[in-house]
């Protein structure tokens, strides 16, 4: 009988509704791109997509994706153990190991699987896992599936990280779990100070990298790059579906014996389809293209210094950023939406957060820059940020 539980979650939707949170989505019916065209046949510039590199559109891909799928078909029907191995998924885990200087990588269906099905194999109630606060929310379930003692430290405070490591002596073995970049700030993890206090306190160094790979760094190897630790931090999780040409797909690269272990225990892998070759393939290709040139990521970099440079000149409050996410501060959550809703009238793709995605008082508009966004495209966005501004009394 369904009739009670209809009316629960009827009532619970009305509940998310009149707190202003519910979610719709918004329809696209052109290629993911710095410019599209929207349901209703509204063009736009978009200014929310993880296409950090601009790669979801690219010809490059979508050929070897084509080339890929005519040789070796559809998709795999299978687990990777079983039958759903191809070449194509061990080339492109030797691929990513070169890429980032590891010693093996193991592909997953996304990066959400990847942390989900990490700790869980790796440790038991005896270990713990030391984590920061504002880690993405598949770092949080993949910890939760884990019988690990569960610490957390405040967002990049190194201090408070030395007191949980302290406190965390007390197990046999402590992993610290953080994001490279954080998606609300674009603010990069202190990875050096992390890795120092893991030497001090024996700890192993887990990193999500999914905002960070192809975005930091000067050739976009991300914040091992930045810091200057390639090969360095034994766990390092990813995605392609951000800047890696924006499809689908996750990784873990590392140590050795952790990526054997997954193989043999983690449960997204054990019990979950292979990736298409098709996307094994471009995403091949993805790398291809990052370590033949520099231009994209140079570009992203330009284009970034670019759009926050000349916002700060506009005289709004913009989150120190070391990525291709840029805060724009607002603080009030009504005044981020109105600010959102009016930016997408003048034709700028973008995203108003507030509590509780985002702390309470701390509402903003997050702008996330692309290496296809033109100057000109910029430059229009910048323009509608000062309009909207100046209506709505942010900026003077
Ligand atoms: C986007 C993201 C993920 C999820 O990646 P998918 O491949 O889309 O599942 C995981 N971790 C972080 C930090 C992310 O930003």
């Amino acid at each position: 009988m369904y009739t009670d539980f209809q009316s629960h979650l009827r009532t619970t939707l009305a509940d998310i509704r009149d707190a202003g949170l519910y979610k719709t989505e918004r329809v696209i019916i052109t290629p993911q791109s710095s410019a599209i065209q929207v349901e209703g046949g509204k063009d736009v510039i978009n200014f929310c997509a993880n296409n950090y590199l601009g790669l979801a559109d690219n010809p490059e891909l979508i050929w070897a994706a084509k080339d890929r799928m005519d040789a070796r078909g559809y998709g795999m029907a299978s687990v990777r153990f079983i039958c759903g191995t191809q070449d194509t998924h061990k080339q492109l885990e030797r691929v990513i190991s070169d890429f980032f200087g590891t010693e093996d990588t193991i592909l997953y269906a996304a990066c959400f699987d990847a942390n989900g099905g990490l700790f869980e194999p790796l440790l038991t109630e005896q270990d713990a896992i030391i984590s920061d606060a504002l880690n993405h929310a598949s770092i949080i379930d993949g910890v939760r599936l884990c019988k690990a003692v569960r610490y957390r430290y405040a967002n990049g405070d190194m201090a408070d990280l030395e007191k949980q490591l302290q406190a965390a002596q007390a197990q046999r073995f402590r992993i610290i779990a953080t994001d490279g970049v954080f998606s609300m700030d674009g603010n990069v993890c202190p990875l050096d100070k992390i890795y120092e206090l893991a030497n001090r306190y024996n700890a192993v160094v887990m990193v999500d990298e999914s905002h960070s790979a192809g975005v930091v760094g000067q050739t976009g190897h991300g914040v091992t790059e930045l810091y200057d630790l390639r090969g360095k931090i034994e766990i390092i999780t990813g995605t392609l579906g951000k800047a890696f040409g924006g499809s689908v797909g996750g990784f873990t690269t590392g140590k050795k014996e952790i990526i054997d272990l997954l193989r043999q225990r983690s449960r997204p892998y054990l019990f979950s389809n292979s990736i298409p070759p098709m996307i094994a393939a471009a995403g091949i290709k993805t790398f291809e293209i990052l370590t033949r040139s520099n231009i994209l990521q140079d570009r992203l970099h330009e284009n970034t210094a670019y759009f926050v440079e000349k916002m700060k000149a506009a005289g709004f409050d913009i989150k120190p950023t070391q990525s291709a996410i840029c805060a724009v501060m607002l603080y009030d959550a009504v005044l981020s939406q109105r600010f959102a809703a009016a930016l997408q009238e003048e034709g700028i793709y973008v995203t108003g957060f507030y509590y509780p995605v985002v702390p309470k008082g701390q509402a903003r508009i997050r702008v996330q820059v692309s290496a296809a966004h033109t100057r000109e495209q910029l430059d229009r966005g910048i323009a509608a940020f000062i309009k909207v501004g100046k209506q709505l009394s942010v900026l003077k």
